[in-house]
């Protein structure tokens, strides 16, 4: 792991970078939130590591820090207006010398469907101007636009739902990390589980009654008859506002009201889902490693399509 471990290929040039008065602005916004993230609850020790080597970076501008490869994503909490639904993401990343700033989201409308959107990038270069891309001006569907700076003000993490990503390739602390989230079926190497076995194990955990009610209705066999599938991005429930990492089951699917998808605890599911099965629900388990694994509601041979 110790070899020649960054990969940045560096000429020597200009060590410094250029900033415009927007550009401190930008960047001052981006160190406020790498101070938020470096205090947040959710945030690994390993993961801390790196977000100080941007931290870090950040405080010594505008010299510039050509060997650091980070990357820190913050992605906000989901939020309904009507029948629209939109998160935000927040990116910082160091890359050989170039800074990244970009913020962007996803929109999702039961009609139209869902699409990811760029709000704003912004790219860095030792002893070049800065680039600076808007898209606000196109993006008048998104009822909660925010600039990077307001944006970036209004993160919260003591307000849960957020979700906060960081690589590094020179940080092994985070690969340990990962290795522990993942389990340790077998020591070998990580890399094999899909490829040979075939059949990736999954556990049901059901935090109360409720869950283990509906907990009834997972048959195992049909489980590994799919492939695995796992849920993404869903970090509260839609109508309570729990944090679903409290729970051991949640159901993405159709609300017998309003014929809305939302992501819902098994509670809320139980008095305003309209059920599980293919077009109606899916319902996904909480791994040990924090994945949720699809466990009912699969699409069976005659299932027609709904889409
Ligand atoms: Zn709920």
């Amino acid at each position: 792991m110790n070899e020649d471990d960054s990969d940045c290929d560096n000429e020597d040039g200009s060590d410094s970078y250029v900033l415009n008065p927007h550009d401190k602005q930008l960047l001052a916004a981006a160190q406020s939130l790498l101070v938020k993230v470096a205090r947040a609850p959710s945030l690994h020790p390993a993961q801390l590591v790196s977000v100080a080597k941007l931290q870090h970076a950040l405080a010594r501008l505008p010299h510039a820090n050509p060997d650091l490869e980070v990357h820190v994503s913050v992605v906000g909490p989901r939020h309904t207006f009507d029948d629209i639904e939109t998160y935000h993401y927040w990116d910082v990343t160091l890359e050989c010398g170039t800074l990244r700033l970009a913020s962007g989201g996803h929109f999702y409308r039961p009609s139209s469907g869902g699409d990811s959107f760029t709000t704003m990038t912004w790219e860095a270069q030792p002893g070049e101007e800065s680039d600076l891309s808007d898209y606000s001006a196109n993006l008048w569907m998104v009822p909660d636009l925010r600039t990077y700076v307001d944006g970036v003000a209004s993160v919260d993490f003591s307000t849960g739902g957020y979700s906060i990503e960081v690589t590094d390739s020179d940080n092994a602390l985070l690969e340990e990390m990962e290795d522990e989230e993942e389990g340790d079926e077998d020591d070998e190497s990580g890399d094999e589980e899909e490829a040979t076995t075939g059949r990736i194990e999954f556990t049901v955990t059901p935090v109360d009654a409720s869950e283990a009610a509906v907990a009834k209705q997972i048959n195992e066999a049909e489980v590994h008859s799919h492939q695995p599938d796992y849920a993404h991005g869903a970090t509260a429930c839609d109508f309570c506002q729990c944090q679903l990492n409290t729970r051991g089951l949640y159901v993405d699917g159709m609300a017998r009201e309003g014929m809305m998808w939302a992501n819902m605890c098994v509670p809320c599911f139980n008095v305003r889902g309209a059920g599980l099965g293919w077009g109606k629900g899916q319902l996904y388990a909480r791994q040990p490693n924090g994945d949720w694994r699809m466990v009912a509601g699969f699409r069976s041979p005659d299932d027609t399509p709904e889409f």
